[in-house]
């Protein structure tokens, strides 16, 4: 067994730390003690002075999205071989920057598949990897700009036939457009309704049959309202959404993932963000404030939220996640605790995974990350890690 002894241990539920130490015993925590009890065998590893939390659950990336490309269409022509190459070395700087498992919103040809048994068998190291496959889509003009995320579908039928289509390829959960997308060519609106109402219940139909969750892109209101209709799990985006379809939200306990490192990332970018093509600078730009007042509206009125880099994006780097609990706390007004829960225990419930992620507990698995000063007084503490580790195995070790 191993201890990690000396250090703080957060406790998701109450938002506080507390002096103990963690047992782990293979992939999981064993134990939760005052001090290590370490056995003739075991071995202890001193996280004096640390601050111990749960690995990190980003519920919204793209790992086969290249990030330094300001023109997100670019990617368009690459191989699919250039693609998973880069979509491994993505989940490997993911996974150093302390988040442990990823929820991949829309990959590209599959490749994503390709890297997660990569990753088991040890050939690269990434987080744990929970994979829509293609986004289910209308047809739209956002196809030409990522062809191989995109899996096309109009009317029910079709919309069950491709859900389908990515649950047997080996998709954890469905993703589908209820609105058109900012990051897009010019002649989408990413206010206007895609799916329809029907399109979205017969989504929802085919992945709560097969006991995974639904995803919903949805910036306008309308088609929020109509992914909640229709049974979405989660609003990825959510960007216009107003009172009313918020309190639904929190009602039904649907989970907004609210992804501002689209947006703030590529404005602290300075060379991505000068060259990116006008309308799509314009729309994020124009969209960030509205956005702001959403979360803080959201968060007010008890909508479940849970972390979303939409890492991917131009300027959006693979392995920065911890900027955008960062940008809840200083955009949104969530209190680091509330933030660090949305990074934890809400992406770890969207998964249906917290029995085994999302906390620091006996039977969870072991990814813990370590910072050396406390996040509660400065969540920007989560960009100097002292640990990271999953499945109880360290990535990262700076301890003594
Ligand atoms: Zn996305």
């Amino acid at each position: 067994m191993l201890w990690l002894g000396g250090g703080q241990v957060f406790d998701v539920e109450s938002g506080r730390f507390r002096s103990a130490a963690i047992g782990i015993e293979g992939d999981q925590i064993h134990s939760i003690a005052d001090a290590p009890r370490p056995g003739r065998e075991d071995r202890v590893l001193d996280a004096s002075g640390c601050f111990l939390l749960p690995g990190l659950i980003d519920c919204h990336v793209h790992l086969a999205m290249p990030t330094d490309e300001a023109d997100p269409s670019a990617v368009a022509g690459w191989p699919d071989a250039l693609i998973a190459i880069y979509a491994m070395k993505a989940a490997e700087r993911t996974l150093l920057g302390g988040t442990t498992t990823v929820r991949d919103c829309g990959g590209w040809n599959y490749v994503e598949m390709a890297v997660r048994k990569a990753i088991k068998r040890g050939w690269c190291i990434g987080p744990r990897l929970f994979l829509a496959g293609r986004l289910l889509s209308i047809t739209t003009g956002g196809v030409d700009y990522y062809p191989g995320m995109y899996e096309v579908a109009n009317g029910p039928d079709e919309v069950r036939a491709a859900a389908r289509r990515q649950l047997a390829r080996g998709a954890d959960f469905v993703k589908v457009m209820a609105t058109g997308a900012m990051l897009s060519p010019e002649n989408e609106d990413a206010r206007a309704i895609q799916f329809t109402l029907e399109e979205l219940k017969a989504a929802a139909e085919i992945a709560h049959d097969n006991f995974k969750h639904m995803a919903a892109h949805a910036h306008a209101c309308q088609g929020i309202l109509n992914a909640v209709e229709a049974g979405a799990d989660s609003i990825e985006h959510g960007t216009y959404a107003d009172e009313q379809a918020l309190r639904l939200m929190a009602e039904r306990k649907v989970t907004l993932v609210p992804t501002f490192c689209a947006t703030t990332s590529m404005l602290h970018d300075p060379k991505v963000s000068a060259s990116m093509p006008p309308h799509l600078h314009e729309r994020l730009v124009a969209s960030r404030e509205i956005r702001q007042q959403m979360v803080r509206q959201a968060h007010r009125l008890g909508v479940p939220i849970a972390m979303g880099t939409d890492a991917g994006t131009p300027g959006n780097h693979h392995g920065d996640n911890v900027d955008e609990c960062i940008a809840m706390v200083e955009e949104a007004g969530l209190s680091p605790a509330d933030s660090l829960r949305a990074a934890t225990l809400h992406g770890a419930r969207l998964l249906r995974q917290e029995d085994k992620l999302g906390s620091l507990a006996p039977g969870r698995f072991a990814d813990i990350i370590a910072t050396r000063a406390n996040p509660l007084d400065d969540i920007r503490a989560l960009k100097r890690l002292a640990l990271v580790m999953k499945g109880g195995v360290a990535h990262l070790n700076a301890l003594s």
